[in-house]
């Protein structure tokens, strides 16, 4: 199929995910051929530097070798099968060795297949845990404002971004939701770096209020993603974990878009020092080449479902691809790559290049600020700077960037009037800086007028 056929036939039949698909008439669809290092490249054999990690789960470039010859690899031997009464050696290492690299002892691994029904997962288990651990009341689930965490439909009952949910509201789970960090707007008028979370205290008050229906809290440790990369300190965390204990409520931490690196370290709790009863991953998890989730558990809460049959206490969730072979095989490989590749250790550098272009997105009239965290960046746009006036949504300033972007070749994704950067962690430093440029330049003539 050649360019212009490939884009009429998906406008005949495709629907896109996250879309008004009426966009497509002015912006069409761009039909990508392959893929090498950071960039995409169309039909047409223009390149595209893949600025999100291709939503967020790319690590180390596309058509990656090592990749490429696991999964040719486990093709071979085989690409899925049960994994009821049966298991295979790529599920049980990557088991193993998640169980050895996440904080605290979450011991136990359950498999599924994408991010949302991870969540899913941890959210059945707190709440099964309870019913059989003699608190049958503790039924409710708390979150944060403009948190996002899938959207099957427990997974957005306790999202908070209106946009995604407020459609479906009659049809979600009752959930309490408490008001998160907001840093750029600190009602408090601190600074991240150096506060210690005193907007602790809305969440805090909330489950204190609540703790006896309570079964846990879900966050997004570190960067609160679809709501624009709100960024916020470890110290929240270590309030959260210690409020989770005094109140007897599981911490969920939703690692499934900062996890794998995105932070500059393995797992952004790690930077609080802190360990959930229940951890989330997914995303990045196969370095962005094959879905796949995992929800990781501590010994406390697997034994309390561990009886004889009869008792009926058993986890009875499954999904049909739960622990695919092929994408387990190569979940074990971006492991590998971690620590053959020392990947962390090589993101300082472009850290720094980040930190680099703050004063220059900064001085620019309507960016309101530039916040990064690990090799995760976000330009907020705001129609008047001093009092931090957003840009009325209608304007569509970001989508305006994430165009102007794309004709330099640059994929950036907008989130309202906020546009991020989430590159592969091996994003090399000199294309790096061709897309801050890029983008630069974008939001300079997006905020001209
Ligand atoms: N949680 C977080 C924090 C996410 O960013 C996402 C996806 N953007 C999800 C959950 C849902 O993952 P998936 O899209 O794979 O269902």
């Amino acid at each position: 199929m050649n360019y212009e056929d490939t884009v009429r036939y998906d406008r005949q039949h495709v629907w896109h995910p996250c879309s008004q698909e009426k966009d497509y008439e002015l912006q069409p669809p761009i039909p990508v051929a392959r893929g090498e290092g950071v960039y995409l490249i169309d039909k047409a054999g223009r390149r595209y530097i893949d600025g999100v990690s291709s939503w967020w789960v790319n690590l180390f470039g596309h058509n990656h070798p090592r990749l490429n010859r696991t999964l040719k690899n486990q093709v071979d031997r085989i690409s899925h099968h049960i994994f009821a009464g049966f298991t295979h050696e790529p599920a049980v290492e990557l088991a193993r060795r998640l169980s050895a690299l996440t904080p605290g002892n979450l011991s136990r691994v359950f498999f599924a297949d994408n991010g949302s029904a991870a969540v899913e997962v941890a959210l059945k288990m707190s709440f099964q845990y309870w019913q059989q651990s003699g608190r049958s009341e503790k039924i409710r689930f708390v979150s944060l404002s403009d948190a996002y965490h899938g959207e099957t439909v427990g997974a957005l009952s306790v999202g908070g971004c209106d946009l995604y949910r407020k459609v479906y509201q009659p049809m979600l789970l009752e959930t309490y939701q408490a008001r998160g960090p907001d840093c750029y707007r600190c009602p408090y008028g601190l600074h991240r770096d150096s506060c210690d979370a005193p907007c602790f205290e809305t969440l805090e008050k909330l489950v204190q209020e609540h703790r006896d229906e309570v079964a846990a809290v879900i966050i997004e440790p570190l960067i609160q993603c679809a709501a624009g990369m709100r960024i916020y300190p470890p110290v929240y965390l270590r309030k959260l974990r210690v409020l989770c204990d005094v109140c007897q409520v599981h911490y969920i931490a939703d690692e499934i878009a900062v996890g794998f690196g995105r932070t500059g370290t393995l797992f952004a709790n790690e930077q609080a020092g802190v360990a959930p009863d229940l951890l989330c991953l997914s995303k990045g998890i196969t370095g962005g080449y094959l879905p796949l989730s995992v929800t990781l558990a501590g010994e406390e809460i697997y034994q309390a479902f561990y009886d004889d049959y009869q008792s009926l206490k058993a986890f009875l969730h499954s999904h049909s691809y739960t622990g695919n072979p092929l994408a387990c095989a190569l979940a074990v490989e971006v492991l590998n790559i971690f620590e053959d590749e020392k990947i962390l250790q090589q993101l300082p550098a472009r850290m720094g290049l980040l930190d680099r272009y703050a004063d220059r997105f900064e001085a620019l009239p309507q960016v309101g600020e530039f916040r990064r965290c690990g090799l995760v960046a976000a330009v907020e746009m705001v129609a008047d700077r001093s009092r931090r006036t957003p840009y009325p949504w209608q304007q569509r300033r970001g989508y305006k960037v994430y165009k102007k972007a794309l004709e330099r070749g640059a994929l950036l994704r907008p989130l309202g009037n906020v546009v991020y950067f989430m590159p592969p962690l091996t994003i090399p430093e000199p294309v790096l800086e061709e897309l801050l440029e890029t983008a630069l330049q974008a939001v300079k003539e997006v905020t001209a007028c």
